[in-house]
């Protein structure tokens, strides 16, 4: 068996080949052929890791072999060569998955740097200081990444030098200084791991070739995995780079930059440099860098070739691109390019603007915006009109405000985020380690690093609020608390954050709803004009109805009465008609109802004229409008302990009966829906009666108004004709009583598995289907939501028993199933079925996707969705073209 290829050099590789090389190492490679000045290097490809996995963590046949011949190359290329004491070859080895995981894996700088060739480097450069920086960078890398002795230990090193000698930063030391950091270094090294620090740049390569394997399996690797939803069986590539020096003087430099704004969109060079410095130094916040724009002073020449080469890189890959670069003595070397995380608002502009620059389609931008990611852009946002006190300005790293309360550490966030507190995370910077407590966090708050520092970068990628680099605020994590100026904030305080000014305020602020950009507008109507799917919004007030209809519902595919019969002045007739003994009692009590309901249907219908309203007759059991039985039971032996009145008990001991014997247990298979329909046809009359009073008074107003009457949780065809029968018998009446004529439908919800089962003979009666995909995921799956999420449901996903959530994400292979079978079954029945969906899944973009494939006519989802839910139609008719349905 002859054993793969496991290692390419640059110029054997290509873009596409992202699989293979990970993302970086196909760029790389992508990079070189264009004849971009990239240092001359190899890569081990993400195969050969997913054999070292396989193989229990061993390097597989071969690929020490074919990395050595890889070697001899790169050293021939260069004309340098490993351990040569006078032209040393010195080189990375950088990490590289397939979907970049930035800053999750680890990268050794300077690699092939021992005893000896430190002399040859200093020798060879003719500068000391320069070599021994490198020596000291590299056996920190070293020891930290593929040794595991804890960063601190040499962190701590490195500040007691700089506080002997009086220095702020670490460019000030000089090449003795670094001579005893290394000498302690190397003690450290010795004593944490009994051996001396390896001299030989064979071993080193070995070495450090091992810990980036290792490293895709680190705790951060794995949590940052799960947040982007990225498979773990992917494995990382290895990137052996030939190294070039930031750090060689003020000639030099080391530089991120973005080609767009990533976090407004803007199409204006957007990065930092620093001048003398290497590789992690600016994305590590240990220096504020400069902005890129200063480099145009610093360095003309330099700058301008860099700006050609990012145009032609955004060109090349025809998307925005975030580019690593380093500056030798006034040369530019590009290190890495990839398609740059951005915002919410900058994917849009980007993504618009490109269309009209004729560098991508219309389909193409549409599939450029991740649908989930609008969700930053339709949250609220602080009122501009409010008079902020600001309490800081930093620099502001990803848009959208956050409240919560001041935490320290990432662990307690965590912890405080999972009992349901708001909270901010405050530190001097973050690094990979703190990831679980920016997940866990509102928003983030450093005072050092930044706009491509790591808080500013992991925060943009999860859409959260993030003020950088606000050294205002003075952080002492000994105390637990923060000074701006002589005020003190301490664990715990309540602050507010901006993302957009980069404003930091004391206390909560008062916050608007979202309101759509032109460019944002824009790629939704672009989105209207592909898709197929309709898209309508489930409300259930005037209110929510009208700001559904400004997102772009196309009308209402589920309005619930319920809420309706909820409110103050409601409950206690509400009560009284389900508590009457008799008939008359009832109907009196319906009769009040009325024209409240009336008001309800007249509002909404009014809001949505012109448009279809799918309007749910009630559904709920009887006991969720009666007092709690638990507490009435307490109330009653209150009383009876303080001689309370007997009267009262008495009543109150009528009530707890009655409520007991209306009460239903989760997940409420029992007395409500159609059933409550069938055994009270009264209270569904009087409903229907109140939706078709004002229909025909809206009619009379001159407003066209399209009534759907839905019946709930039908589960025979039977249930179905009695009701539609008795609704049906309401209309005559109204238009007879009112002279005016309407037209309304009657239909269903699909919501139980026998009523997708029977959906063919269910058809004959229903004018319209609407999938209430909530309960029929309970019914079919056969337990309950909040037993489920509440119990065991982050079990299954953990262990992959289930991919996702079937409560979040649509269940194709089963509920889905039911689904397919009960629209082909339906329309065999009635071909013009109109068959919508009204359960969240309506605005989760796999969920519309697969209401795309089996022929949905629209999806219903919250108001907030519905911008959402449009583009995500549209994503799935331009991803399913070719296939045929
Ligand atoms: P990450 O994925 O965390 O960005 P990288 O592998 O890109 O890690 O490397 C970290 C830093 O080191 C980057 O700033 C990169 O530009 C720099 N770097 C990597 N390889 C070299 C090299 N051969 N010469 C100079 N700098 C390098
Ligand atoms: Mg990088
Ligand atoms: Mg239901």
């Amino acid at each position: 068996m002859s054993t793969a290829k496991y290692v390419y050099l640059f110029n054997e590789g290509r873009a596409d080949m992202k699989n293979l090389l990970g993302g970086k190492g196909a760029n790389l490679a992508e990079m070189t052929n264009i004849g971009l000045p990239v240092p001359p290097g190899f890569i081990i490809t993400t195969e050969a890791c997913i054999d070292f996995y396989n193989a229990g963590k061993q390097f597989p046949q071969g690929l020490e072999e074919q990395t050595l011949e890889k070697v001899k190359v790169l050293e021939e290329t260069t004309g340098k060569k490993f351990g040569d004491p006078k032209t040393p070859l010195l080189v990375s080895v950088r990490s590289g998955a397939v979907i970049s995981m930035p800053g999750m894996m680890d990268t050794v700088l300077n690699l092939g740097l021992n005893d000896e060739t430190v002399e040859g480097l200093a020798a060879c450069t003719g500068n000391r200081r320069f070599a021994y920086d490198c020596y000291r960078r590299f056996i920190q890398m070293f020891g930290d990444v593929v040794l595991g002795i804890d960063h601190h230990k040499f962190e701590a090193v490195l500040e007691d030098k700089k506080v002997d000698r009086g220095v702020r930063f670490d460019n000030q030391l000089t090449a003795e200084d670094w001579e005893e950091v290394i000498e302690k270094y190397k003690k450290i090294i010795n004593k944490e791991t009994g051996k001396p620090f390896p001299q030989d740049p064979i071993e080193q390569l070995f070495k450090a070739i091992f810990a980036v394997f290792n490293s895709w399996n680190t705790e951060r690797a794995i949590v940052y995995r799960k947040v982007h939803k990225i498979p773990d069986d992917l494995g990382t590539a290895v990137n052996v780079v030939s190294m070039v020096f930031g750090n060689m003087g003020d000639d030099s430099g080391t530089g991120v930059a973005f080609t767009r704004n990533p976090s407004t969109g803007e199409k204006v060079l957007y990065g930092e440099y620093l001048t003398n410095a290497q590789g992690e130094d600016v994305v590590a916040g240990i220096r504020t860098p400069q902005p890129i724009a200063k480099l145009e002073q610093e360095m003309p020449a330099v700058y301008r070739q860099f700006t050609e080469t990012c145009q032609l890189l955004e060109k090349h890959y025809r998307d925005m691109q975030d580019i690593e670069f380093t500056i030798e003595r006034g040369k530019l070397w590009i290190l890495q390019t990839r398609n740059g995380k951005r915002t919410a608002q900058a994917a849009i502009k980007i993504a618009v603007d490109m269309v009209g620059e004729g560098l991508i389609t219309k389909e193409e931008a549409i599939t450029r915006v991740e649908p989930g990611q609008l969700n930053q852009l339709l949250h609220r946002r602080i009122d501009p009109d409010s008079q902020l006190e600001v309490l800081a300005k930093g620099l502001p790293a990803s848009p959208g405000s956050a409240s919560g309360k001041v935490v320290f550490d990432a662990d307690l966030a965590e912890k405080l985020g999972q009992e349901g507190e708001k909270v901010l995370l405050v530190r001097m910077e973050t690094t990979p380690d703190d990831i679980h407590g920016i997940v866990a966090a509102q928003g983030v708050l450093t005072s050092r690093g930044g706009m491509t520092s790591h808080a500013a970068v992991v925060a943009r990628g999860m859409g959260k609020p993030c003020v950088c680099g606000c050294d205002e605020i003075k952080i002492d994590y000994g105390t637990k608390q923060f000074k701006v100026g002589d005020l003190v904030i301490k664990e715990g305080d309540t602050i507010s954050i901006d993302g957009s000014t980069g404003h930091v305020m004391l206390g909560e602020v008062p916050m608007i709803d979202p309101e759509l950009s032109s460019e944002f507008r824009k790629l939704l109507e672009w989105a209207d004009e592909i898709r197929d799917l309709g898209v309508r919004a489930n409300a259930d007030t005037p209110e929510d109805a009208a700001k559904a209809r400004e997102f772009g519902a196309e009308g209402i595919g589920l309005t619930r009465t319920e809420h309706m019969f909820m409110a103050q002045d409601r409950l206690p007739i509400v009560q009284k008609m389900i508590l009457a003994t008799t008939l008359e009692e009832r109907q009196e009590a319906l009769s009040q109802l009325l024209p409240m309901q009336q008001d309800d249907f007249y509002g909404i219908l009014k809001a949505m004229q012109g448009l279809p309203v799918c309007i749910r007759l009630l559904d709920p059991p009887l006991h969720e409008f009666l007092p709690n039985a638990e507490e009435l039971a307490v109330e009653i032996t209150k009383l009876k302990l303080t001689n309370g009145d007997a009267e009262e008990i008495k009543a109150k001991e009528k009530l707890l009966r009655q409520v007991r014997s209306l009460t239903e247990f989760n997940p409420m298979l029992g007395h409500r829906g159609c059933r409550l329909g069938i055994t009270y046809p009264e209270i569904y009359a009087m409903q229907a009666r109140a939706i078709f009073q004002a229909t025909a008074q809206l009619v009379w107003e001159g407003y066209e108004v399209i009534p759907e009457v839905e019946i709930p949780l039908v589960i025979e065809v039977k249930e179905l004709s009695f009701l539609k029968e008795l609704v049906t018998k309401i209309a005559e009446e109204v238009k007879e009583e009112t002279g005016v004529q309407f037209r309304y439908t009657v239909g269903t919800m699909i919501e139980m598995p026998r009523a997708a089962l029977l959906a063919g003979e269910i058809a004959e009666q229903a004018e319209f289907f609407s999938f209430g995909t909530n309960d029929l995921t309970q019914t079919t799956l056969g337990f309950s939501r909040d037993d489920a999420e509440g119990k065991f449901m982050h079990h299954y996903t953990e262990r992959k028993i289930l991919k996702e959530n079937p409560f979040v994400v649509l269940d194709r292979k089963g509920v889905g199933k039911l689904m397919k079978m009960a629209v082909e079954e339906g329309r065999k029945t009635r071909p013009d079925l109109l068959i919508g969906i009204c359960g969240e899944h309506g605005g989760e973009p796999s969920s519309v996707e697969f209401c795309h494939i089996i022929g949905l006519n629209y999806v219903s989802c919250s108001p907030y969705r519905v911008p959402i839910a449009r583009l995500a139609a549209a994503q799935a008719k331009i991803i399913n073209k070719d296939q045929s349905k």
